[in-house]
């Protein structure tokens, strides 16, 4: 029987979600749940310098809203707990001390200075001066509390390798390895221990992280033989890239664009789409056509091995795109339900035939936040210069758009039924009347009524939402701005 899939996120709380967290998140997540694994949220926040206030309900409110549900963590318990890693520093002092007493591990006492001098441009790193203290010398600089850290004694001679799932066999030479902190002066864990214990108490059993650790893993290697423990299979994660302006790529960043969660949520883009998104940034399906799959899809497609060592590349007009099919997908209520706080930042007044307005944007948006600008001219009609009523391609001229405003005026205000059907049936009347292309009539009248060149919908439509009186005075303003 193949073992249960554990697998787990564990993000330091830095009041941020970027592009690449969430992708580890992702993937951790769909590993889990594809196998019916389970999935645990761990909170790395054992770097109090780093504590930034607010920011674990970051973490928490970003999975809720990506759907990406775990079994167990901080706000939802179980039996691996406690889930924060700073509730847990009793657990890494009782590792700290079994190796210190099985001589894997040992007391630095090594002061800041002292490590600064082992700096000196030839030599680099620490240079074990505390390795070889006695045993007298060590209980008594812990009797006068001297500060100290505790130090893996790395093993520096051969090599440590490693599988990798992505990125294949990872060896490292041992005399290139420190005698990394386990214990900082304040006793909370370094990250390269915590994890360590964390992941194995926890019953992990598949690492997925950023590739950042691909090269410090042989050390966790070597901590986990010193404690006789199994590997877990690890995952790193390729690199995310950004797009720039001179045509190279450099890792993503806020230059490229908005990289958090957050941002592009706010930006208007669905959490679904984005979770779309991130999935194929550095993973492919077997069809390598398809591109459009929910959550649930994922789940059961994902697959590990289709993981891709190569740096992803991060396009936000690929996004956009995609951002446009989800939009497009939904129905009138699900749109105008998150497209109501983007509109009303423009729109107070009421339109005759809101509905009108929503079925305008939805196909025409690929983001909610262009929504303002699109629908702002519905909130008031704008002063446009209005010699553009006089368009050569259009064929019309300042006289003849003087005429088609009269006469659609005339032949508008008798009309019952305001709806754009009826109204295109009449300004094509008004075209034939006066002998004008219908090009020109209705160049006109979407001008006048929109103060525009461009426009979501055509003349008959913005009129349908605008409502008869308020099209029907628009007209009138332009009409009597042409003198
Ligand atoms: N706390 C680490 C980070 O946010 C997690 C690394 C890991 O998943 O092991 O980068």
């Amino acid at each position: 029987m193949t073992k249960k899939i554990v697998s787990r996120y564990a993000p330091s709380p830095t009041g941020y979600m970027h592009i690449g967290n969430l992708r580890t998140a992702l993937y951790s997540f769909l590993f889990a749940r594809h196998s019916d694994g389970k999935f645990i949220l761990r909170i790395e926040d054992t770097d109090r310098t780093r504590f930034v206030e607010g920011a674990e309900d970051v973490i928490n409110q970003t999975l809720k809203i990506a759907n990406l549900t775990y079994d167990e963590g901080p706000d939802k318990g179980g039996e691996n707990g406690p889930y924060r890693q700073s509730e847990r520093k009793e657990i890494y002092l009782e590792y700290a001390q079994k190796l210190i007493d099985e001589g894997k591990a040992y007391y630095c006492f090594c002061s800041k200075e002292e490590l600064e001098a082992m700096n000196d441009g030839e030599n680099s790193g620490y240079n074990g001066r505390c390795r070889e203290r006695s045993r007298e010398e060590v209980l008594h600089l812990l009797s006068t509390n001297t500060p100290f850290v505790v130090r893996f004694k790395m093993n520096h001679e051969g090599t440590t390798t490693y599988h990798d799932n992505v990125f294949g066999d990872i060896s490292i030479e041992n005399n290139t390895l420190q005698d990394i902190v386990l214990i900082k002066s304040d006793g909370y864990p370094t990250y390269n221990f915590a994890h360590i214990i964390d992941d194995h108490l926890m019953g992990v059993t598949h690492v997925v992280r950023g590739n950042e650790y691909i090269t410090s893993t042989p050390q966790y290697v070597q901590i986990h033989e010193a404690l006789g423990w199994e590997l877990p299979e690890y995952y790193h994660l390729p690199l995310i890239m950004g797009k720039d302006e001179d045509g190279n790529v450099s890792k993503l960043s806020k230059r490229h664009g908005a990289v958090s969660f957050a941002d592009l949520t706010a930006l208007g883009y669905l959490p679904e789409a984005i979770i779309n998104y991130v999935a194929l940034l550095g993973w492919h399906p077997d069809d390598d056509e398809q591109e459009i799959f929910s959550l649930e899809e994922l789940i059961k497609i994902f697959n590990p091995s289709h993981i891709r060592k190569s740096a992803a590349i991060f396009d936000y007009d690929k996004l956009k795109w995609m951002n446009a099919k989800y939009i497009s997908a939904l129905n009138l209520s699900e749109f105008k339900e998150i497209a109501m706080p983007y509109i009303e930042r423009v729109l107070t007044n009421e339109v005759a035939d809101f509905d009108c307005l929503l079925g305008l944007l939805q196909p025409r948006i690929q983001i909610l936040s262009e929504i303002p600008e699109k629908i702002e001219f519905f909130q008031a009609l704008p002063e446009f210069d209005i010699n553009l009523l006089a368009n050569d391609k259009k064929k019309t001229t300042l006289e003849s758009a003087r005429e088609i405003l009269k006469t659609a005026l005339a032949k508008l205000d008798l009309v019952q039924d305001w709806t754009n059907d009826v109204l295109f049936t009449e300004l094509n009347a008004v075209a034939e009347q006066l002998g004008y292309k219908s090009m020109s009539v209705m160049w006109v009248i979407r001008l006048a009524v929109s103060g525009n060149v461009v426009t979501v919908g055509g003349a008959t439509e913005i009129m349908q939402v605008l409502g008869k009186a308020e099209s029907l005075t628009r007209l009138a303003t332009t009409l009597e701005r042409l003198g």
